[in-house]
């Protein structure tokens, strides 16, 4: 295993829905890529934190106020304790570093394997042990620290383990900068360099990939110079100095400068990266879902009837048009009943399944505005009462310091409370990978608000159109490339113009409503052949494409080799 040409950096992965090693998007995503490169026979191994307590558990009150508790999970049942062991410098101090393997294995038997670095050895102080432990919990000094374990620490447990023939590095969002300098110091001592030559930076660059994942700038990773002279090595901060702007060390500049193929993952979001940071060049590869994770088991079967290899070839879903009406309403059917009972058996909320349902799950953070389908309750009662009831079930967490984020859960109890008896709204807590398979596949529209353009990608719309669900989204992210008015889903809201696009809140609300008023709630209603259109339409035109495989070809071709 150890002749592998690439190795994928990042500070979550999603391998399984047991091991708490992921967050929300970018986690997921990862785990994603390495499944398909797995399938793809991609000779890739990859690097991540052990997160010992997880990202948290959300727990909510009756009110919806978040509270989080850590995650206790058994490493040793989930991952393999391997020999090698490697040291980084933090503050001066030598910190030892361990390290777990989990392997990613493809039907047909291909491994990737993941490794997972650990700071708990015994030698190590009490705060250095826990500095693998909390997914982006504490201070800017806490996660510095965590940064030079994955980016510094990671290419040193890859030595040690033997990987000495990799050929590019792929950073997966900024968190894993620190390995360019890290490649860097490897690249000066082979050629005994004191002083770095433009030819030695040149030589990083032609190893590293860098995937940018956000275009709001505080999502851009950075830290004062005080905090990094205090925490790195002399030799890294030396290094790292000319890649310091105005008192700061921004990781996303530092993997931009040390990258010779960069990306964006959407046209639109490539779009304002190169906006954002003109002197770079920047490419776009459009993120994708696995297809076999994120398919309910019903879609599966019902794939492996009509579309048989459609997991080693996922173009093939292309072909969703030769799948009978009736087979996929009742695959449909068969899946939102189990989230159906999910719900009912969970909550209070006392779903009906004939109701049109509409889900909406992702991180609580003001820009997603998960409120914004309740800023006019009247409204959407009158459509109800008019055209058919609705339904909603939301699944939200909020980082813990996300105030604001955290106040929107609450702002959906409180529509929960006041529209009781008009509109059914449940509220799932602890988004998961199990809940997100539960909810893509389960509900009959998949709906997204975000202000516009600050959805880099969005990914669980892909999910929900493998299982045929369509999506009813601001045009922002893949959606801009997903949808097709009327065909694959539908769109509502003012487009994105540049970052400085305010928050429509009323208009954004308003053509919301429109939307469900003159076409989803009719059409689910009083046209369901055409609302089976549609899910076909959603399955042979998006399934087929905004998967990781398609996905990880388009890294075959402009990035890796
Ligand atoms: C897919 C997924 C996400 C990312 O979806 P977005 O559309 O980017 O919000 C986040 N969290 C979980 C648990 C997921 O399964």
């Amino acid at each position: 295993m150890i002749d592998r040409k690439i190795a994928y950096f990042s500070m979550e992965i999603g391998l399984e829905n047991a091991i708490p090693t992921y967050s929300g998007g970018l986690g997921v995503l990862a785990g994603d890529t390495i499944r398909s490169a797995a399938d793809l026979k991609i000779p890739m191994v990859a690097v991540t934190l052990l997160h010992r307590k997880g990202y948290f558990n959300q727990k909510l009150d009756s009110a919806g106020r978040q509270t989080e508790e850590p995650v206790n999970w058994s490493v040793e049942e989930y991952l393999h304790r391997e020999s090698a062991q490697a040291t980084v410098t933090i503050e001066g101090r030598t910190v030892k570093l361990q390290v777990w393997r989990y392997d990613v294995t493809s039907s047909g038997g291909h491994i990737v394997p993941v490794y997972l670095l650990d700071s708990s050895a015994a030698e190590n102080s009490e705060w250095d042990r826990c500095l693998t432990d909390s997914l982006y919990g504490g201070e800017r000094r806490y996660r510095l620290c965590q940064e030079v374990i994955l980016g510094i620490g990671g290419l040193r447990i890859l030595r040690e383990l033997g990987y000495s023939d990799i050929k590019r590095y792929h950073l997966n969002e900024g968190h894993a900068a620190l390995l360019t300098l890290e490649l860097l110091r490897e690249v000066k001592e082979k050629a005994k360099h004191k002083k770095t030559t433009d030819a030695d930076l040149e030589k990083v660059r032609e190893q590293c990939v860098f995937t940018t994942h956000t275009p709001v700038p505080a999502g851009h990773d950075q830290f004062d110079v005080e905090l990094a002279h205090s925490v790195l090595d002399e030799d890294v901060c030396n290094n790292g100095e000319r890649f310091c702007l105005d008192g700061v060390l921004n990781m996303t500049y530092l993997a931009l400068e040390l990258s010779d193929q960069v990306n964006g993952v959407a046209k639109k979001h490539s779009e304002i990266s190169r906006f954002m940071f003109a002197d770079y060049t920047i490419d776009s590869i459009t993120n994708g879902v696995h297809a076999a994770t994120w398919t309910s088991e019903p879609f599966q079967r019902l794939y492996d009837k009509y579309i048989p290899g459609w997991k080693e070839d996922n173009f093939s879903l292309r072909s969703a048009f030769s799948i009978p009406n009736r087979g996929i309403w009742l695959a449909h059917e068969d899946a939102k009943c189990k989230l159906i009972d999910f719900v009912n058996e969970t909550t209070d909320a006392d779903l009906d399944p004939d109701s049109l349902t509409i889900g909406f799950a992702r991180r609580s953070t003001p820009y997603k505005r998960a409120q914004l389908v309740f800023h006019n309750p009247d409204r959407l009662i009158k459509i109800a009462a008019k055209h058919g009831p609705i339904q909603f079930v939301f699944a939200c967490k909020a980082h813990p310091a996300d105030g604001a984020g955290k106040q929107i859960i609450q702002e959906i109890f409180k529509a929960k409370e006041s529209l009781k008896g008009k509109i059914r709204i449940a509220y799932l807590p602890n988004y998961d990978m199990d809940l997100g398979l539960l909810l893509t596949s389960g509900v009959d529209v998949w709906l997204n608000n975000p202000i516009p353009p600050r959805e880099a990608s969005g990914t669980s719309g892909m999910k929900a159109t493998l299982n045929g669900v369509p999506s009813l989204s601001i045009l922002d992210g893949w959606w801009i490339e997903g949808c097709i008015e009327g065909l694959t889903g539908w769109s509502f809201g003012e487009a994105a113009r540049d970052m400085n696009t305010p928050n429509h809140v009323d208009a954004d609300a308003e053509s919301l409503y429109k939307k469900l008023e003159k076409d989803v709630v009719p059409v689910f209603y009083r046209r369901r052949d055409d609302f089976i259109r549609i899910m076909q339409h959603a399955i042979a035109l998006n399934g087929s494409f905004f998967n990781t495989q398609r996905m990880m070809l388009q890294y075959v071709m402009k990035a890796y080799f």
